[in-house]
């Protein structure tokens, strides 16, 4: 089982039970400084929206750049 943890909110989620995480992608890492992120977290940014480049692969972006 992997843990990761949520770096806005700081909670260790094992991505099943305990909540998912998704990664973000590296413009949010290096923007805001946020390699991963909960879905709670991710409802409640104004900012950041996720997206799905391929199958079953999920990926954080800032909301603009893309979806304006
Ligand atoms: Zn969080």
């Amino acid at each position: 089982m992997t843990l990761t943890r949520c770096d806005v909110c700081c909670d260790v989620l094992d991505g099943i039970d305990d909540g998912i995480v998704y990664d973000c992608s590296k413009e949010v890492h290096y923007k805001l400084g946020i390699e991963h992120i909960c879905e709670d977290c991710l409802n409640g940014s104004d900012d950041l929206v996720l997206t799905n480049p391929a199958p079953y692969a999920y990926v954080v972006e800032i909301k603009g750049d893309n979806y304006e």
